[in-house]
């Protein structure tokens, strides 16, 4: 019998309202747990016991210092249970074990640094001459709620819950159904550590059921989303609505622009790291590839032999970082990466190598590295989210931003060159929330991360995420005289 994991809703865990949903092990396509599936009703219940732990001041009244101590706690608890909880994500998710145990070192840190955070929101004192005294406060929103993806779901989850709670929010958080059984350890970490009651509540249920009664609930007071452009859009139009402010991170297809004059040998390692890593399914996987035209054949080789060293596997038995790569999360996400790839061909694409299902069980796809693909194809527009890298080429500077900023996203965007100069005019000209210069990922918890266009708005990590959950309050008062 599989195990059978529930919701944490009102400080207890409790049976969803609707039923159970099954867990797949994406490695086998068998089931592998079973987890309990809310409802509209569950939600209901979850909101209201955070907006009762926000009016009686749970989080709010305690000094800040104390609840930085708390979040910090959280993290500490669930650091000491790495291993079970990574191979909790392994079964359900698929990633190698050595990823989704750096997941939970990462999700960790999220626990760290807001936790250090907590006392530093302040707000200022706006001088107005002597007849006044004015200052600002940077007060939570209350109840915030946030809808998990299932490719990141313990580092996605982490940072909204992390960085909420810091604030002083009650948070109530819907992981995916397709993921939802490592993240029960936010939960028990959270009980663990006596968070006052209501301040967390973490389940999962489906996007149109749960999902939609989450975000369109008239007592949440803000929205933290991360997953696809349409559903992003169905979670804005539902803020629109009770008009609470949202954070949509929704994706990308970011492409890395590598000059004549790059490391081609160290760019090899971020291919590894940005389009195999998590079988390719990362909002700002390294997708797309502009290469000078006098490296271009060069390159593409150099990609292709990262590509074919790749041993795929169950991520269970992946247990050391290595040349090895996991399933997707489903069959649906993989025959849609296949199909691409194949219409890709039928448009003239050369698949250079993979683009097929190897003979497994389990949802996985071979490592694919295409070339001669034009900027203007749909796989080079279409975010895949799978192993799919695809090579275009460039013949100057201006050239190279405009293939790189000609799709509607604008989530990450990289440069690849020892001329400090070219660098420098790159990053000013690519339309994306974060330049990477030399290397694919550099940045961290405490560097901002979002898109420009349709790849969303908001910042989620670094300082500037603390301000989607606080609201400025300002205090005017007038002195009289002596
Ligand atoms: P994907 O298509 O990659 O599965 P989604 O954007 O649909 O990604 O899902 C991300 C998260 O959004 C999941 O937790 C999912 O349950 C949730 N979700 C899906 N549809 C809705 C919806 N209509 N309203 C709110 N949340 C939803």
């Amino acid at each position: 019998m599989n195990c059978y994991l529930q919701n944490w809703i009102g400080g207890e865990w409790i049976d969803g309202g609707a039923g159970r949903l099954a867990v797949e092990d994406p490695a086998t396509g068998e089931p592998a747990y079973e987890h309990a599936c809310a409802d509209a009703g569950d939600v209901a219940m979850a909101v209201a016991s955070a907006r009762a732990c926000h009016a009686r001041g749970l989080l709010t009244r305690m000094r800040p210092i104390e609840r930085g101590r708390l979040v910090q706690a959280m993290g500490h608890w669930i650091a000491e249970r790495t291993d079970v909880i990574a191979e909790t994500l392994t079964h359900e998710q698929g990633k190698p074990l050595w990823e989704a145990r750096n997941e939970v070192v990462n999700a960790c840190r999220y626990f760290e640094y807001y936790g250090n955070q907590a006392a530093l929101v302040e707000g200022r004192s706006i001088p107005l001459g002597a007849s006044y005294l004015d200052y600002t406060v940077l007060e939570p929103y209350g109840v915030s709620a946030q809808i998990i993806p299932w490719n990141f779901p313990l580092e996605v989850a982490a940072r909204s819950i992390a960085a909420g709670l810091a604030t002083g929010n009650a948070c109530v958080v819907k992981t995916s159904e397709l993921t939802p059984c490592a993240s029960g350890c936010f939960a028990q970490a959270a009980e663990a550590v006596g968070l006052p009651t209501g301040a967390l509540h973490v389940f999962t249920g489906l996007g149109p059921d749960a999902g939609a009664a989450l975000a369109s609930h008239p007592d949440v007071n803000q929205i933290v989303f991360t997953g696809s452009i349409p559903t992003g859009q169905k979670i804005a139009a539902a803020a629109s609505r009770t008009v609470v402010p949202c954070v949509l991170e929704l994706g990308g297809k970011s492409a890395a622009i590598v000059h004549d004059d790059a490391d081609l040998e160290a760019f090899e390692t971020d291919v590894r790291r940005g389009i195999f890593v998590n079988a390719g399914q990362i909002c700002s996987a390294l997708s797309r590839v502009v290469a000078h035209v006098s490296i271009h054949d060069e390159l593409v080789d150099r990609i292709a032999g990262v590509a074919r060293s790749l041993s795929i596997g169950p991520g269970l038995e992946l247990t050391e970082f290595g040349p090895n790569m996991g399933p997707m999360i489903s069959a649906k996400q993989r025959d849609r990466a296949v199909d691409m790839v194949a219409g890709a061909e039928r448009e003239g694409v050369a698949v250079v190598t993979g683009g097929r299902r190897p003979n497994l069980p389990g949802h996985f796809m071979d490592p694919t590295v295409l070339s001669g693909v034009e900027p203007g194809m749909s796989i080079a527009q279409t975010e895949i989210f799978g192993p799919v890298i695809s090579v275009l080429r460039f013949n100057d500077e201006a050239d190279s931003i405009r293939i790189a900023n000609g799709t509607r996203y604008g989530l990450v965007a990289g440069v690849f060159t020892r001329d400090l100069d070219r660098a420098t005019r790159a990053a000013r000209a690519l339309r994306a929330g974060q330049v990477f210069v030399n290397e694919w990922f550099a940045g961290g918890v405490e560097t901002p991360f979002g898109g420009f266009g349709k790849s969303g708005y908001g910042r989620e990590k670094g300082r500037e995420a603390l301000m989607n959950y606080v609201q400025t309050k300002n205090v005017a008062i007038r002195i009289g005289e002596s």
